[in-house]
């Protein structure tokens, strides 16, 4: 039925009067009512269409409605919607192969949760039991998720309010060429001094007290940071030098982000747990996931893990994950979002980066990119400060409301804008978001003071 003015006056209404948003002051929000969507568009109740350069929360990977994956969750939800984790189930077992398939070396169990944030929490436990010890390192510029110890694992304002957070958290630099915390002027640099800083920080925290260190393979929200030749290596090294177990979270990087199943797949290495989420079904069902490696896995072999959810393996999203993973496989979306990257979005970008006086830098790879926007490309002074917010932030706002007037939804963070749209976008769909990029950072270009 054709939607009309009237479901979205009560849509809004009832939104306004009893939904209560994540992150937000609910009496200054005004979420737009979305009616339907499809592929790389949604549409709002007024018959406007946004290109999604966002993928909501970078989770649509596989675009929007794609008519095998609704089917595969109406399949399953006629045949069995629900059956809690004690028992096996066709479903949950197939999700748990294949991705164990997909994962580098013997990572080869599942714990399966409904969300990221749930992910990484499970993976500290795991880390902390398997090695007797306490403390866990992650980065600045990270985000892990909103549960008690993910939030306190997270370097971004976003933990502030939670703080103090659970115990034994350390926070420590990783590398970002760009502002780099070590006055790096290469990326060889980069990754050495990086790498130097983790070994102080363990001389200096005592490395027998460290049971992991988590980190996101390419950092998404806080800045698509592409780590340098070496880094994710030279971890690696420290973590087996010390016994320490390394955790990639690849919520937002895995399953076709950076063109790859796991980000981590570019530099071939191999963490001791993998944490995932959002593009593994592209959030069409809630799922995430824990994938395990051997070594840990035995730790619980004659031990409970102390750990579970009523929904964990939950067979509408498992079922919707083994079709998510067929999909990618039969249409080559990997290959598709590498060279979306290195064809299309990357030239692209760099293209605008010449132009703009805006742009201060475009980095990232597949359908995972940032641009960084300064007020002066010389000094590199950001266009809005860390964390801006109310008039500070009017620059990224402005930017924002041009995209949207243009039929673009943008991804902004900071002073950045993302280009992370759906990982099936075609490359013309890419090309009309950079066009309207393009108009939009004239609006960027007029608060530049270089
Ligand atoms: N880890 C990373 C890298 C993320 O980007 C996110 C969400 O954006 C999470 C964890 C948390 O996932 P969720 O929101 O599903 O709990």
């Amino acid at each position: 039925a054709a939607v009309t003015s009237a479901d979205e006056a009560r849509v809004r209404r009832d939104d306004r009067a009893h939904v209560f948003h994540s992150w937000s002051a609910q009496a200054q929000i005004d979420p737009l009512p979305i009616a339907s969507a499809q592929g790389s568009h949604f549409t709002d109740y007024e018959g406007r269409r946004y290109l999604d350069f966002s993928s909501q929360l970078v989770n649509v990977n596989i675009g929007y409605q794609h008519p095998k994956l609704v089917a595969a969750i109406q399949e399953q939800a006629g045949r069995l919607t629900t059956i809690g984790p004690p028992f096996a189930n066709d479903a949950r077992s197939e999700a748990a192969r294949l991705i164990a398939e997909l994962a580098p070396g013997d990572l080869n169990r599942v714990f399966f949760t409904n969300g990221g944030a749930e992910a990484t929490e499970n993976a500290i436990r795991m880390a902390r039991l398997h090695t007797g010890r306490q403390k866990v390192l992650a980065a600045y510029r990270s985000y892990h998720g909103a549960t008690a110890g993910s939030i306190t694992l997270t370097g971004d304002p976003r933990r502030w309010p939670s703080e103090p957070g659970v115990p034994g958290v350390v926070h420590y630099w990783g590398p970002y060429l760009y502002r780099s915390a070590f006055h790096a002027t290469t990326e060889q640099e980069e990754t050495e001094r990086a790498l130097q800083h983790l070994r102080d920080l363990l001389m200096v925290e005592g490395a027998h007290t460290i049971a992991a260190i988590i980190l996101e393979s390419v950092v998404g929200t806080n800045g698509i940071l592409v780590p340098p030749p070496g880094y994710l290596e030279g971890v690696r090294a420290i973590c087996d030098e010390h016994g320490i177990v390394m955790i990639a979270d690849e919520v937002m990087s895995g399953f076709a982000r950076c063109g790859e199943w796991f980000a981590i797949d570019h530099w071939g290495v191999t963490p001791d747990l993998i944490c995932f989420a959002k593009g593994v079904n592209s959030g069409y069902v809630p799922l995430g996931g824990v994938v395990i490696s051997e070594r840990i896995a035995q730790t619980f072999d004659d031990r409970p893990y102390p750990g579970g959810l009523t929904y964990s393996g939950h067979p509408l999203a498992c079922a919707s994950a083994v079709a998510s993973i067929e999909i990618f496989k039969d249409e080559g979306i990997i290959e598709h979002a590498r060279s979306l990257g290195a064809e299309v979005i990357g030239p692209g970008l760099r293209e605008l980066a010449d132009r703009h006086p805006s742009v201060g830098e475009v980095r990232g790879l597949g359908v995972f990119w940032a641009v960084e926007l300064v007020r002066d490309k010389g000094t590199r002074e950001p266009l809005v400060p860390y964390n801006a917010s109310g008039a500070d932030a009017k620059p990224m706002n402005d930017f924002a409301a041009a995209c949207k007037q243009r039929g673009l939804w943008p991804f902004t963070h900071f002073n950045r804008t993302h280009v992370v749209p759906p990982c099936t976008t075609t490359a013309d769909e890419v090309r009309e978001g950079l066009a309207i990029l393009d108009e939009a950072l004239e609006v960027a270009d007029g608060f530049t003071t270089g």
